[in-house]
């Protein structure tokens, strides 16, 4: 039960200002509930924060400042508060932080009211100019979020009189609309597909769990096709029908845009969005109506576990294996593991689905922590391709052709028949190395210890740390011999030349995240490659999420041995998912596909495993060498980065605190380090990692925070601790 503090009683406030504690203030003319959302003076500020409960007795009452006002927003919620703390707890984030994460909708302060938005017209202009043509664009793509004439003149990229001139003509309409409207009703009692055996004994268990009302985890496993989708929308269709929210997370918002459409389909409008892509308008409304209950569901990127659900039932996370769900930017958290942690506060019914699940979760399902549903055949004609190598070994080319002759002729048979083909490189660019003929010098970035990427597209070398971009010098920045600057290795820009000189009369589209200026763009192309608008498709990882091209029947892959080597203790988990899922685009419609793998170690095992398609036998062979190692998810890990412009003092600060390892070595873990980080200078600071490994049920949180209470960053030192890590560079 919340509490309630009369006016002058004292309340400590949470705010999302850079103070690490809780602040105490008199409560306002009229009281306020606990979790109020609140306006409080802070120095010569305002600030937003939360009531968080009775403040502290100590201090001299009159030297205490009043809470402004109780701004009009639903109250954050118990469960919100307590999934808040244990996040912070977990992930060793101060409050502050977690509080600007569950509060990332702008003007909530602001009190409700009218607004103008603006809607496609009816009127066709008389004259369309180039300009034109992207706002009515933009209003056609994305019909359902309502957009200001700040955003709409910013999202089309043209000035606002443009978006004016289409008004005055008819062709787009203004309208006062209150802010914050409640999302279409979602009618889930209209009936989804005729499911099959498989897909109605899953569906019929998810929907019991999500009936009993209380907390459960499920993996959903089944491949690519064989209708997951289907199966978890029955799940929210029960979660609905019980007056409860439903929230789906998506890895990649490219893939919003087709799940939408489903959903409509199924419930007849759309449900709320939330990502980076949603304007800011619409957050707003969005963070409004999902305390409100005005929205029944969502489907967002991560952070939209951070939304105030009024009450959450049931939360999808798709294809959970994927890495983007790792948060590696300020708040380091999973948003896999932390859907389970808000399943169990709010009773929720969480569903984990992938076709190749990860290693944490295939061993929770092993473990009969989670339910395990097995979904094992591809929906219709289609099956699984055949998986085939291509011994790199025995093929004839030349240094600086990529495209074996084998794989070469099976393109060619594909596109004969009118059928798509795709290249697949897991690499940006064109190039990933430049080398100097003359020296040898490989062109770096001025700020990382990283090599520069050649983007030929963009005219430009590009650090994939920082981001940093320069033109292609003329001459050797280190000899400075002219004309001799060449590249090295292949990235997708460069097998694109190569296929159009291999294929002169084919159509080739490039997917590659880098390529599109927009997400708009980037949807255009996946849609253009769906509806058969080109013959080869080259792409990198982007493509293996989700996407449904029906003519696409060969996948070749270019380097299978790629994300082999390296130490990442999760480089043969990756290796194996990433490839059986871009394997999995091949044959979706009623052609048979076929996986080819260039690879120049056809008996390493993991290239061995993902032929044989053998995953229970990959994960048990895996399972038992971490197990052995101690790593996870047999044990436990943290990773600590100090960065520092100087060297020295980020690797003195690590010294310090691998000497004063007490309090880890207390819990029976070790510290290892410190060392140069595998990039050891990203945008000129200098970094130096620790590695905390720990036994699986060791209190690790514990133990790192009195371990690095003692740390002093003085200076331009910065401390960042990652609980398992998911990246070691
Ligand atoms: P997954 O999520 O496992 O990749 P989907 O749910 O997207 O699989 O299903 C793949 C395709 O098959 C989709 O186009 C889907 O609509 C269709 N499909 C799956 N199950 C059925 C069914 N029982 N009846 C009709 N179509 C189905
Ligand atoms: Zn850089």
């Amino acid at each position: 039960m919340a509490e309630f503090f009369d006016e002058g009683g004292r309340v400590s406030v949470l705010t999302t200002q850079g103070i690490d504690r809780l602040l105490t203030y008199r409560a306002p003319e009229g009281g306020c509930w606990e979790g109020a959302f609140v306006e409080v003076p802070l120095g010569p500020r305002m600030v937003m924060g939360v009531v968080w409960g009775p403040g502290e007795q100590g201090f001299d009452a009159s030297k205490l400042r009043a809470v402004i006002r109780v701004l009009d927003v639903p109250p954050m919620r118990a469960e919100m508060a307590e999934f808040l703390t244990r996040v912070g707890d977990y992930t060793l984030t101060p409050m502050n932080f977690m509080l600007r994460l569950a509060t990332r909708a702008p003007g909530l302060t602001n009190p409700p009211s009218m607004r103008k938005i603006y809607r496609l017209g009816h009127n066709e202009p008389d004259r369309k100019t180039e300009a034109r043509e992207r706002v009515l664009e933009v209003l056609e793509s994305q019909a359902h979020s309502a957009f200001t004439l700040k955003e709409l003149a910013e999202e089309a990229g043209v000035t606002s009189s443009v978006v004016k001139g289409l008004v005055k003509l008819g062709a787009v309409e203004e309208e006062e609309s209150p802010r914050d409207l409640p999302f279409p009703h979602l009618d889930y009692t209209a009936p989804g597909k005729a499911l099959t055996g498989d897909q109605a004994a899953a569906a019929g268990a998810l929907r019991d769990g999500v009936r009993s009302g209380t907390f459960g985890a499920t993996l959903l496993r089944g491949v690519t096709g064989s209708g997951k989708t289907e199966v978890y929308l029955e799940a929210v269709a029960e979660c609905l029908a019980q007056g409860r929210q439903a929230l789906v997370l998506l890895p990649e918002i490219a893939l919003t845009s087709e799940f939408l459409k489903r959903v409509e389909e199924r419930f007849g409008a759309k449900p709320a969005e939330w990502h980076s892509g949603v304007t800011m308008t619409e957050r707003r409304r969005v963070w409004r109506m999902v305390a409100e209950g005005g929205a029944q569901m969502v489907i967002g990127a991560r952070s939209a576990l951070f939304l105030p659900f009024r009450d959450i039932g049931l939360i999808v996370v798709d294809e959970e294996h994927d890495n983007s769900y790792k948060q590696e930017d300020g708040v380091l958290y999973s948003a896999r593991d932390m859907s389970v942690l808000r399943g169990s506060i709010n009773g929720a019914q969480v569903v984990l689905a992938s076709a190749t699940p990860s290693l944490e979760t295939w061993a929770n399902a092993q473990a009969g922590k989670y339910n395990r549903l097995d979904l094992t055949s591809r929906f219709g004609p289609a099956v699984l391709p055949e998986m085939r190598t291509i011994d790199m070994r025995q093929e004839d080319l030349p240094g600086n052709r990529w495209i074996s002759p084998t794989l070469a002729t099976a393109v060619r048979g594909r596109i004969d028949e009118g059928e798509q083909a795709l290249i697949f490189l897991n690499r940006r660019g064109y190039a990933p190395v430049t080398v100097c003929r003359a020296c040898g010098h490989q062109i770096g970035c001025d700020h990382c210890d990283a090599r520069m990427v050649e983007h030929r597209f963009l005219k430009r070398l590009v650090c994939h740390q920082c981001g940093e971009t320069k033109p292609m010098p003329e001459a050797c920045p280190s000899c400075e011999a002219e004309g001799k600057l060449a590249p090295v290795g292949p990235g997708v820009e460069r097998m694109a030349e190569e296929v159009a000189e291999t294929f002169p009369d084919a159509r080739v589209a490039v997917l590659s995240s880098d390529l599109f200026a927009s997400a708009r763009a980037l949807k255009a192309q996946i849609e253009l490659i769906a509806a058969g608008g080109a013959d080869i498709i080259i792409g990198t990882q982007i493509v293996a999420k989700g996407h449904n091209f029906p003519k696409l029947t060969l996948v070749g892959v270019i380097d299978a041995d790629l994300g082999l080597q390296g130490s990442d203790l999760r480089a043969a988990e990756r290796t194996f998912q990433l490839i059986r899922q871009v394997a999995g685009r091949a044959g979706r419609g009623d052609v048979s596909g076929l996986a080819l793998l260039q690879t120049f170690q056809p008996e390493h095992p993991v290239i061995r495993a993902i032929l044989s398609g053998d995953e229970e036998g990959f994960w048990k062979a895996e399972a038992s060498e971490r197990q052995a190692a101690g790593v996870p998810p047999y044990g436990r890990l943290a990773g600590i980065v100090i960065s520092a412009p100087d060297l020295d003092a980020a690797m003195n600060l690590g010294t310090a605190l691998a000497r004063a390892d007490g309090p880890i070595v207390q819990i029976g873990a070790q510290v290892f380090g410190p060392a140069p980080a595998p990039i050891a200078r990203i945008r000129g600071r200098h970094r130096v990692r620790l590695l905390v490994k720990a036994p699986k049920t060791a209190p690790l949180q514990t133990a790192l925070r009195k371990w690095l209470a003692s740390v002093d960053l003085r200076g331009d030192i910065r401390l960042s601790v990652d609980i398992d890590p998911q990246s070691f560079y």
